[in-house]
């Protein structure tokens, strides 16, 4: 059994008004799931005077109200974990072991935010002049949010966008990924089921392009949220500005992993493999980039090499499968691509380059060794399986390369030196570093990146600040 495939609309769950459908494919097998209801004009019209009535009063609901809401919320969706990471694996390829975790996490999100909530503070600023009786700073809901969401993570970056609008007192229409929309349905149902009020989450699928352009033109909507790639990021980032709208992006990354020779190889490429093929490759903070010093570098290759082959590749559903397939077949085709396009240019392949059977968007986890600089896979984000290794002789050189590109998502480093790991963690010109470990996402840790990896933060404190605006209130005496 599947996900019942619906929209929310002002407090309905409906087929919306059109006729068209989308299908949604198990990577896995290729076989058709569900098919998901597209909004048309109308519809999105239902969602915009939904989140338009409903602000207000939401706005006005007390944050320990808004609280209750969503950590009922997240108790749902704890009780449901099994059913919710089924339909996860199901849709998006993913190990079960994967999707019950990303479940626990989404619910500790909204958990996270149920709290946060409660501590939109402001501040009082003391007045430079006697005539000045007070001067305060408070924050407020921005107002009515965009929200667009990718196929890699089907719940946990929802929750983030969710969590974050509702516990600061907006509404919110949001567009899950067409290619995986159990996950974002469940949050939905859980939170309408805690009582959320009708008309204050709205979503919606369909057609991205007409949705978003529709959406971000619209008077009503006040700030836009979208994780994706930097494309589309640039694309929506543009059609926010005629309206001089808020965004937050969370776009791509080639993640820089520099690997120092005083720490135990077979523990750092143990890490890595782990760190590499979550999620087949296809997370924005993905280790993409392994940059490994000289004298390590052939123990390190090897190790990589044998702990990659070793992974169980299958049906995220199978007992024992520590990767699952691909998300679709662009990725297939994309990975593939890249692998080519390395060997051609004098890379080594150490394990991988190859689709695996002929059913399903199975890729095996691909090493490539000795990749020169020019290669595709070493300039364009691969999210993907495959992980391109490249030796360096000092520090200078490997930070040059980790900043060479235009991405600044993630990095990471590998050292035992106290004042080596320092030197790299400021060096990094990411929005997220981690200094022996590829855990660098927590609900009550700000995630974002900068350069072209995108503008502003969710999670942590930053996340909820992301959907507020600041007022400034000055008062004078008796005139
Ligand atoms: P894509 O660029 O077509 O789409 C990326 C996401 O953006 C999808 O969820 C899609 O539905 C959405 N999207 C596309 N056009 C849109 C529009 N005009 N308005 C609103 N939403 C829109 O590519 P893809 O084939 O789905 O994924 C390929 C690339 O996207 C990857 O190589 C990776 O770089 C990037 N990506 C990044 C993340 C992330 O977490 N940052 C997640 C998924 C994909």
């Amino acid at each position: 059994m599947y996900a019942e495939l619906q929209m929310l609309i002002d407090g309905a769950w409906t087929q919306g008004t059109g006729r068209r459908r989308e299908a949604v494919i198990n990577p896995a097998n290729e076989q058709i799931l569900g098919e998901l209801p597209v909004a048309e004009r109308p519809d999105l019209e239902a969602a915009l005077g939904a989140v338009a009535r409903a602000q207000a009063d939401w706005a006005a609901t007390l944050p320990k109200e808004r609280s209750r809401i969503l950590r009922g919320a997240a108790e749902i969706m704890r009780q449901r974990a099994d059913e919710i990471a089924r339909h996860m694996t199901l849709e998006q390829g993913k190990p079960l072991g994967e999707t019950k975790i990303e479940t626990a996490v989404s619910a500790d999100i909204l958990d996270w935010y149920a709290e946060e909530g409660k501590r939109a503070y402001g501040r009082v600023i003391p007045t430079s002049m006697p005539t000045i009786l007070n001067q305060m700073m408070v924050k407020e809901p921005v107002g009515p949010v965009a929200a667009f969401t990718p196929w890699n993570f089907p719940a946990v970056t929802p929750a983030r966008k969710i969590g974050g609008a509702l516990a600061a007192g907006c509404t919110l229409i949001i567009k899950p990924s067409e290619e995986t929309p159990a996950g974002a349905l469940a949050i939905a149902r859980a939170l309408e089921e805690a009582g959320l009020p009708k008309g204050v989450l709205n979503m919606v699928f369909g057609v991205p392009a007409e949705i978003s352009e529709f959406l971000i033109a619209s008077d009503i909507i006040k700030k836009v949220s979208f994780t994706g790639s930097v494309p589309v990021g640039k694309h929506l980032t543009r059609l926010a500005a005629d309206g001089m709208k808020r965004v937050t992006m969370e776009l791509g990354g080639h993640g820089p992993v520099i690997v120092f020779d005083d720490v135990d190889v077979d523990k750092a490429a143990a890490m890595s493999v782990a760190g590499k093929f979550r999620n087949a490759g296809q997370v924005c903070v993905s280790p993409t980039r392994f940059f490994v010093q000289e004298r390590i570098y052939g123990d390190f290759v090897e190790a990589f090499t044998e702990k990659a082959k070793a992974l169980k590749v299958g049906d995220g559903l199978e007992a024992g499968t520590e990767m699952g397939p691909l998300a679709n077949a662009r990725r297939l085709d994309a990975i593939d691509g890249l692998v080519r396009d390395a060997v051609g240019r004098g890379a080594t392949l150490k394990t991988g380059g190859e689709r695996i059977g002929n059913s399903g968007f199975f890729y095996a986890p691909t090493i490539l060794a000795d990749v020169p600089e020019d290669a595709k896979v070493m300039n364009d984000e691969p999210f993907g399986p495959v992980a391109p290794v490249v030796s360096f002789k000092t520090f200078d050189e490997a930070v040059h390369q980790a900043n060479r590109l235009p991405f600044g998502l993630a990095g990471y480093a590998f050292t035992n030196s106290a004042e080596t790991s320092a030197r790299v963690g400021a060096a990094l010109k990411t929005g997220l570093v981690g200094l022996n470990s590829f855990a660098i996402s927590m609900p009550e840790t700000p995630f974002g990146g900068v350069k072209e990896s995108g503008y502003g933060s969710e999670g942590g404190i930053e996340g909820l600040d992301a959907y507020l605006s600041t007022k400034f209130v000055t008062q004078s005496g008796a005139v």
